[in-house]
């Protein structure tokens, strides 16, 4: 059904597959393992030469509805779901990559992934070189001859910057590399990157996927050869798997993730007007205004400029905490993509455990505020923040 129909269908129809009982809502199929006719069909599946599941570590219906219903909206061949966003990315190295291959990744990723491919990874024999997220020369001089993958998140987290994706395939391209985008901040209702030439998407679906703060997950998504060979193989045997229900609750989520991205995005950009407004503040980060160094980029690649806003306020760490602690109604939490407005200090939390050096490289300041814009009513926002901008 993917050719036919447009995102708004496929996100509230891809993948449903029904059962005897003709359930109108996906079902949820909540059992560890699934029985087999007979010792035959059993070898048979084993052997894959029969379709259908066998263990959910690998195969679950609810899961599956999941994957093909992400892959309809990023408009890819293949998406394997996982337990959580960072075991997306940590599946999609360790399916992809050996030892001795060489990583290029974006200095504004999430704080996790930078720990990621600078700790864990590295003790597996994965070099990384980090380079600015929108310098496309600086990715072309990192390129090394064992370069396999580059991996970027855009709209960066929290400074939204913007990488230039067809750019950065070419550089990929040339290198013989993969090119690796961490889409969740736009999620497909406002950014491809399959269509703009990217190899493989990163989800944590734990945002705006799910997009209601309720569970965990992630995926890996792009063309079958690369994703089902590696990133399937190594999640059947390692076994990071996405749960069923957490798989159903998210599906609910992609209903209504475009009618939640554009209002969130609308009001997110109504906010970063106000703010770039406000005395005390020195800069607002919003991809969607004029004044962000990448708007015209940003307009070209994304439907709009998404639902996080970050802004710094003037007066270090003292003042970022006073606005912060004068909130009545954001939440003060790490996470983003609610319908219920957050906000978070990143140096002290999201990225308090990377290095001074790596902070300042990434451009993150002391002042810094992340908000991510939820579905209140936004003057009941801006009077949450005002309070704390006054004191
Ligand atoms: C949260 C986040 C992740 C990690 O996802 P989890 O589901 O928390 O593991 C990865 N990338 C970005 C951009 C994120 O915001």
């Amino acid at each position: 059904m993917t050719d036919k129909y447009q995102l708004d269908t496929l996100a509230v129809r891809a993948g449903i597959e029904r059962s005897q009982f003709g359930e109108h809502s996906e079902a949820l199929y909540l059992t560890s393992s699934f029985v087999f006719k007979s010792a035959a069909q059993a070898a048979e599946r084993f052997a894959e030469r029969e379709q259908g599941p066998i263990y959910s570590r690998f195969t679950n219906p609810t899961v599956k509805v999941f994957e093909e219903r992400l892959a309809a909206l990023e408009g890819a061949e293949c998406c394997v779901a996982t337990a959580s966003g960072m075991s997306a990315i940590l599946a999609m190295t360790m399916g992809l990559l050996k030892a001795g291959d060489h990583v290029i990744v974006s200095h504004s990723v999430f704080g996790a992934t930078v720990q990621l491919f600078t700790t864990i990874l590295k003790r597996f024999g994965l070099d990384s070189t980090f380079v600015p997220a929108t310098d496309v020369a600086a990715w072309q001089k990192a390129v090394e001859p064992n370069t396999r993958l580059l991996f970027l998140e855009t709209p960066s987290n929290p400074l939204t910057e913007i990488s230039d994706i067809p750019a950065l395939v070419e550089v990929a391209r040339k290198a013989g590399a993969l090119l690796a985008v961490d889409n969740c901040f736009c999620t497909p209702a406002l950014q491809q990157p399959l269509a703009l030439g990217a190899d493989i998407v990163i989800h944590s679906a734990t945002k705006y996927l799910d997009g209601q703060g309720r569970v965990l997950g992630g995926a890996v998504l792009g063309k079958r050869d690369v994703i089902y060979q590696g990133v399937f193989g190594f999640l059947r045997t390692a076994g990071p798997t996405l749960s069923p229900f957490n798989a159903w609750v998210i599906l609910k989520g992609l209903e209504t993730l475009r009618i939640r991205l554009e209002a969130q995005s609308a009001s997110a950009l109504e906010l970063a007007r106000w703010l770039e407004r406000q005395p005390r503040i020195a800069r607002v980060f919003y991809p969607g205004l004029p004044s962000h160094p990448q708007h015209v980029l940003a307009m070209k690649q994304q439907k709009s400029g998404g639902g996080i806003v970050s802004f710094e306020v003037k007066g270090g760490k003292d003042a970022a905490w006073k606005v912060v602690d004068n909130t009545r109604l954001i939440s003060i939490t790490a996470n983003l993509g609610d319908t219920k407005t957050t906000i978070t200090h990143p140096a002290s939390t999201t990225h308090g455990r990377i290095t001074q050096e790596a902070r300042a490289a990434a451009g993150i300041s002391d002042g810094l505020l992340r908000v991510a814009v939820g579905l209140e009513a936004l003057d009941d926002l801006k009077a949450d923040l005002a309070r704390g901008l006054k004191a």
